[in-house]
């Protein structure tokens, strides 16, 4: 797409292409171990990113926090009340197994079809996109009606707190109030939701919270010719079989049933008048949604027993064995009832059950907002005959610090997907076709100029 085209399935030119690729070269990874962060890496993409947008780097007022920027787009008309906080985040996932790759991760590939490299989808191409529309928008003269904050942050693969959660309390302290929060999530996909011909696009409303539990068994050790009854590692092998034998209960939120009830009509009977059970058949339906993985992590707190491990040789017994079981904690539960469900179906006080790291609270109530709408309409606009749907972020994003910032929450990008695409997110061969990333510029222009001329 060349900066005026307006065809929404037109593809980028290969000039944007090569804006977005020169970010991807960037190897803005993070890891849990700090010292392992490059920031030089980061200053690298900073520094392109000044010099590829030079009227937004003039125009809107921005402050660092740590690598993260949050921009300040002051709107025309002074309502107390912000248009939009777009986030979007800089770092990446490390990438395990460069030799997969059809193109090395980092050397940001640009062919007829696609731009290649990790950080093409999640997230590089939604801050480059955001910064496209943007500088399109002040070349062509126009200017928001509200104030509009762009929050790019540094670390939101480990979980944001010293970029997302330093800019977030930033805006809370200085009063800041939004229509619409918008940042990474949901999708078009195509070919994945069941009994539906069109592609789905999901535009999620909040997400699900994050607990990793660690358990531990701690013994004298000794000979392993005189075991006693159980040995550490007996004792916690039963207590994660327990936490996996005993799964969260299935239950539709009210999110559940909105997601499926506006993607009723374009299901074929009879899929579509089983549906019509929801209010009365609701666990029915709750387990049948269950019965895949990908969406049954909208109906229960799932379980994933993650890390194992414990003793040191063969006859020696083991002095500590532990265990972490990752927890992705839907609406209505909470990190608590995650520790207390672990204490009551493992029943043994000798196990240590606590939690590891960072956890969060799942979103309280995620429900489409008042400005949902606007957004939903740009999806159709940008896939005509896209069937629109709400949704829960599966996992933890940055937004999560911003929720109480905005009135509507909306974490979604207009790119069309398919399940072989989704694994390439965190994946080998990450990549973004020119067409999916004129769309989503596109998408934020659009949003631009709602946002101007909004009365
Ligand atoms: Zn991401």
């Amino acid at each position: 797409m060349t900066r005026s085209a307006q065809s929404p399935a037109a593809a980028v030119d290969d000039a944007t292409a090569e804006r977005l690729a020169a970010a991807l070269r960037c190897r803005t990874v993070s890891h849990e171990e700090p010292e392992r962060i490059d920031y030089t890496e980061f200053d690298r993409l900073l520094a392109h990113l000044e010099q590829a947008y030079p009227l937004v780097h003039t125009h809107l007022a921005w402050e660092s926090f740590g690598h993260s920027r949050l921009y300040r787009w002051q709107g025309s008309a002074d309502t107390g009340t912000a248009g939009a906080i777009l986030l979007a985040h800089m770092d990446v996932v490390p990438v395990d197994g460069a030799e997969g790759w059809t193109h090395p991760p980092f050397d940001g590939v640009v062919d007829s079809e696609f731009v290649w490299g990790r950080g093409a989808i999640d997230d590089k191409s939604r801050v480059l996109a955001i910064l496209e529309a943007v500088e399109q928008a002040l070349t062509e003269g126009v200017t928001p009606r509200e104030t509009v904050y762009l929050a790019f942050g540094h670390d939101e693969e480990i979980f944001g707190s010293d970029g997302a959660a330093r800019m977030a309390q930033r805006l809370r302290e200085t009063g800041v109030r939004a229509r619409l929060l918008i940042d990474e999530g949901g999708v078009i996909t195509s070919g994945i939701a069941d009994g539906i011909d069109v592609p789905v696009a999901t535009i999620m409303v909040g997400e699900k919270g994050f607990a990793t539990v660690r358990l531990s068994v701690s013994d004298v050790g000794g000979h392993s010719s005189m075991p006693g009854r159980q040995t550490a590692v007996g004792r916690l092998a039963r207590a994660v079989a327990r936490i996996q034998d005993h799964p969260f209960p299935v239950r539709l939120t009210p999110v559940t049933v909105d997601m499926v009830t506006r993607l009723r009509g374009f299901m074929a009977q009879p899929r579509r008048g089983g549906l019509s059970l929801l209010r009365v058949a609701g666990p029915v339906v709750a387990r049948v949604i269950a019965m895949n993985p990908t969406s049954e992590a909208m109906v229960r707190t799932t379980t994933a027993p993650t890390v194992i491990k414990g003793g040191v040789k063969p006859n020696v017994l083991p002095q500590l064995a532990e265990a972490f079981v990752n927890f992705r904690i839907l609406p209505g539960d909470s990190v608590a009832d995650v520790l207390a469900h672990c204490r009551r179906v493992v029943r043994d006080d000798v196990v240590r059950i606590e939690l590891d790291g960072v956890a969060s609270e799942p979103s309280r109530e995620p429900a489409a907002g008042p400005d949902f709408e606007v957004v939903a309409e740009l999806a159709r606009q940008l896939v005509p005959g896209v069937a629109v749907t709400v949704g829960i972020v599966p996992g933890a994003t940055d937004s999560r610090y911003y929720d109480d910032l905005a009135v509507t929450r909306c974490n979604f990008a207009p790119i069309v997907l398919t399940a072989a695409d989704l694994d390439r997110i965190h994946g080998t061969d990450e990549r973004i076709s020119r067409t999916d990333y004129a769309r989503l510029i596109r998408f934020n222009r659009l949003l631009v100029d709602r946002l101007a001329a909004q009365v």
